[in-house]
This record gives C-alpha cells, structure tokens and sequence, in this order.
C-alpha cells in the first residue's frame, strides 16, 4: 500500500500560505514559492515534519537523524515547478512494523514528508486548474507487501486511519481528500517459492475504502485468470471505475529513474537531535489497540463495545474516569453495554446520569429475558382490540400493549426493550 495523508497544519510546506484547500475560492491560497515561479524558494514547515516523525514513530520506526529533501521530476499541468519536492534515498522515518490487529503485522517500508499537487478540474473541452493545494504538506506510507487479501487491507487501513486521527495528525477526511490509497497488487501461485511475483500493477487514487476493497479483489481476479492462461499481468496503474465496479487502465508504470530524483538544492539538509526525537517519543500516546487490550484485560470488558466507545483520546479519558466511579453494583462490562446499547454519550452526558441510567436497566433485567418473552405473549393475547389496530396499520397502539406489560411487570422491564420485543412478536 501506499497512502498519502494531509496532515491538519495551519499553513503549507514550503511557504506561509494557509493549507485550507477545501471549498474555498480557487487560487487564493497562493504565492510565489506554491505557484512555483522563478526565483522564489522554499522553508520546510516544521509543524509538519514533527507530525511526519510522531508517525513514523507511533508505526515504530526508525528515525534518520540526517534526512533531505529532494526534487521528483515529471510533467503534468497542476504541478507549477515541474518537479515535486518530495524524499528518495533519506525519509524521515524507514523500517517500522504496525500491528493492525491480534493476527496482523505489517511492516512499514518508509514514512516521508512531501508537497500535494494543483487540482485540476476538467469542464467540457478545457481544464481550470486551483492551486490552492498546491504545496500542501503531504505524509506517504509505504507498507511491505504483508497483505495478503483485500480483508486485510482493509483492517490495516481502517486499525491505520484511527491511529492517525488518534496521534491528532490528520482527520483523514476523505471526502477532502485528506487520505488517498494506493495498492500495489501481485498474485502468486502457493507453490510458486519466489518471495514476490516478477509484476505489480498499481491502483490509484481511490477515495473510499469501499472502492479500494472492490477494486483490489476484481484485480486479484484478473490477475488469476490472466496467470491461468500463462500471461503475466502489465506492469502499469489502473484506475477505478465506480460506476461499473472495475478497474481500467490508466498509463504504464514510471520507474524511480524516470523521475530523475535529485537532492533539492534550494533546501539543507535536515539535522534532528537524539533528544528531539526522545521528547516526541514520550508525547505519544498508548495507542487504540493497546488501549483495547489493556481494557479487556483489567475490567473483562467486551471488545466489540470497547470498539464502539472508544474513538479518540477525550472518549478514553472520559469513559476510565467513569469506570473509576462506577459504583460496586456495577460491573465495567454492564455499564460499556448499557452505554453502547442506550446510545449514551460518554463526552456530552452528565456521568451520574450515566450511572443512574445503568441502575434502571441493570433494574429491568430482574426479569429473564423468557419471563418478560411470556408476559409480553400473555399480553398480545389478552389485548386483541390494540393488537389488531396496530396490524391494520395504528403504530400508536403499541402504546396499549407496552402500558399492559408495564402494568404486569409492575414497571420493572425498559420500555425500550419491551417495545422491541412487542414487535418481533407481533412480526
Ligand atoms: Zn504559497
Ligand atoms: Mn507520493
């Protein structure tokens, strides 16, 4: 894979212009240094290096202490310098492993730090070009090939994305384009004892993880049906088409010498101290999987609920600091179901209302789930006038029949629940 994330930073990479490049008016986010004019140079910005490096260390990296920047040369109109100042030979951060889940580790090849391109837009016969993203600051992944299906990609994107929005770098907003995937695909045969076939074909810029899934397995499938015939695959990138689910062939693949890379001239190479990096290091948070398992381990909580509460650092505080003063009747694992199940909002709600909303359901549950399954049929039965209003199309009288199980229940089942029974009973 390789995957390209905006960072959220207040301005570009390369010049003081604002990085916000989403509805606003074309071309005015721009200068010298992002319209790439001659004789204006660049300045790195640091905010974005620092979270190029807390990622790469987060991804457990290695760090070199003497990187550069340098010039990726190609022609193409929203690229105003004919070159994107990107890194070769000397990333930020090289060699890491992410553990996307219990049975999947993927090897990170590279994390370095690059320039975003122009955008062009095509109306009928010309194309209008807005250069407000041109010199957006840009962080590339590049993974080794540890994927072995379109399953897996997925749960590495996604375990990838949420460990992104966790560190703050980047919300990751597709929609923006603030994340854009890239995957590198190749088939072999189990016998075949070569570590990686002799091709690769590449998909590019997939917005969804939808469309990535969708258009990794359609390649898997022609790959294997083309390797039947005893035809390797070109080597070039495919583009999806989201309308009739396939890809298509887009151009033949550039190789790292077509670009020509050389180092940036205008830029000196960067220096980081040990201690720079042991000071980013200890600002790293325990990340989201580790906070899961930590979590089912102390408390014996659920990990599907945990997965559900917990989406950034602000819900994991809020929801330890309650665990901290729930009271003894109440077991961690009943107050994350009774959260997830009441749709509670660990953040927004008042946690001793929390609390006192747990106590009523934990209440109803006094009843077995068969009791109150008899005392609902019970229910259907002696009221037949609501229940035949209701099938005839009456949603209100429901009410009815809830009103006579409560009565029977003497108000200790959750109306929610009862509601939900009713209606499964009543098919
Ligand atoms: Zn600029
Ligand atoms: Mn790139």
């Amino acid at each position: 894979m390789e995957i390209h994330v905006e960072p959220t930073t207040k301005s570009k990479m390369f010049c003081g212009c604002s990085a916000e490049h989403f509805v606003v008016e074309p071309n005015t986010h721009t200068c010298p240094v992002c319209l790439g004019l001659p004789g204006a140079l660049p300045v790195p910005n640091k905010a974005a290096i620092e979270s190029c490096l807390k990622l790469g260390l987060a991804l457990n990296c290695q760090i070199n202490l003497h990187s550069k920047f340098d010039r990726k040369n190609y022609f193409y109109p929203d690229l105003p310098k004919a070159y994107q100042i990107s890194q070769y030979d000397l990333p930020f951060c090289y060699e890491g492993q992410f553990t996307a889940s219990k049975d999947l580790k993927v090897r990170i090849t590279r994390v370095h730090m690059e320039e975003d391109t122009g955008k062009l837009q095509h109306v009928n016969n010309s194309s209008l070009i807005d250069f407000n993203r041109s010199g957006v600051p840009l962080l590339e992944i590049v993974t080794e090939p540890d994927l072995h299906s379109a399953e897996d990609m997925t749960t590495f994107l996604k375990e990838l994305v949420k460990t992104i929005k966790w560190l703050g770098i980047s919300d990751c907003d597709m929609e923006k384009g603030a994340l854009r995937l890239e995957a590198n695909i190749s088939v072999k045969s189990p016998n075949d004892k070569n570590e990686l076939p002799n091709y690769k074909v590449e998909i590019k810029n997939v917005n969804s993880f939808r469309y990535i899934e969708k258009a990794v397995k359609y390649e898997i499938e022609r790959h294997i049906e083309l390797l039947k015939k005893g035809q390797t695959p070109k080597q070039e990138t495919r583009g999806f088409d989201e309308n009739k689910d396939v890809t298509f062939s887009q151009r033949s693949k550039e190789t790292a010498q077509d670009y020509r890379y050389f180092p940036e001239p205008d830029i000196p190479p960067i220096n980081l101290e040990n201690k720079y990096i042991e000071k980013l290091k200890a600002e790293i948070p325990e990340l989201p999987l580790a906070v899961v398992s930590r979590l089912v381990n102390k408390y014996s909580i659920r990990e599907d609920f945990l997965q559900i509460l917990i989406n950034d650092l602000d819900s994991l505080q809020s929801f330890e600091k309650l665990l901290s003063e729930l009271p003894k009747e109440i077991k961690p694992n009943e107050a994350a179901k009774q959260i997830v199940n009441q749709k509670l909002d660990l953040i927004q709600t008042d946690h001793k209302k929390i609390v006192k909303a747990i106590l009523s359901a934990q209440k109803s549950y006094s009843i077995s789930e068969t009791e109150l399954e008899k005392i609902i049929s019970q229910a259907i039965t002696d009221n037949p006038k609501p229940v035949e209003d209701y099938k005839s199309g009456k949603q209100q009288a429901i009410g009815a029949l809830i009103g006579a199980v409560a009565r029977q229940t003497k108000g200790q089942a959750d109306p929610q629940m009862v509601r939900k029974m009713l209606l499964e009973q009543l098919g």
